[in-house]
């Protein structure tokens, strides 16, 4: 086994160990595997091991593995910051975008979604920490987002998703998580209908985010090793 496949593995023995803990099937909770700055070999290694759904944050280095594993049936997720003038190459190559925190952003995705491809699937991105610095909408403006997205006939909304800031005190990971499923709750409430997808989770905070409702979790580091930026 390579240690990709043995780094899966063990995501996959936390996330169900995390479902028993919070008695949710272990069936619930679905994983993205997150590889921003891995090469497409690395993601040919997990896809081996039975890995399909792929996070990446950098439309480029995106595009250029997504023509490279063409030859395998990968699931692509957008996550990172998305800017206006990138959003026809992620209307075109990918299935779902989690990072959408404005309107504008929606409606260019909308309109440049290939009529022959389904809607994209969308998850509102909550600022659950109140920083400026991070991107997401406030959770008070989140439901008449949502609502405004929901018209947007190229957009299949599915839920929302947020990265909490990053700690060690396992209690207020779970506020923030809660927090998130709270603003679930209210814009399902005002869309009138019932959001599936809660994104929220990575490497070192998925227990708690399983914890407090997760639907899918986006990990990086516990599968490919820790990133590389220098290079
Ligand atoms: C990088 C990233 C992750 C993965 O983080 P790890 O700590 O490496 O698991 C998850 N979500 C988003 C939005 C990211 O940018």
């Amino acid at each position: 086994m390579t240690s990709i496949a043995a780094n899966l593995q063990a995501v996959r023995e936390r996330i169900v160990a995390a479902c028993l803990a919070a008695r949710r099937p272990t069936d619930s909770v679905s994983l993205l595997a997150v590889s921003k700055t891995w090469p497409a070999s690395a993601l040919r290694e997990a896809a081996a091991a039975g890995q399909g759904a792929f996070g990446e944050n950098y439309v480029q280095e995106a595009l250029e593995k997504i023509g490279t594993l063409a030859d395998l049936a990968l699931e692509w997720h957008f996550i990172g910051p998305l800017q206006s003038n990138k959003t026809r190459a992620v209307a075109e190559n990918f299935s779902w975008v989690h990072s959408v925190d404005r309107l504008k952003l929606a409606e260019r995705l909308s309109a440049q979604r290939p009529p022959n491809l389904p809607p994209l699937n969308v998850c509102l991105q909550v600022n659950v920490s109140g920083e400026a610095s991070k991107s997401g909408c406030g959770p008070l403006e989140a439901a008449a987002l949502a609502a405004a997205i929901e018209r947007l006939p190229g957009l299949r909304l599915r839920g929302l998703m947020a990265i909490p800031e990053p700690t060690e005190d396992t209690a207020l990971q779970r506020r923030r998580f809660a927090s998130l499923r709270e603003t679930l709750a209210t814009v399902s409430a005002h869309t009138g209908r019932w959001l599936d997808t809660l994104s929220m989770g990575m490497s070192d905070d998925l227990e708690a985010a399983i914890m407090e409702g997760a639907t899918l979790v986006r990990v990086g580091t516990a599968i490919f090793g820790k990133r590389d930026y220098t290079i």
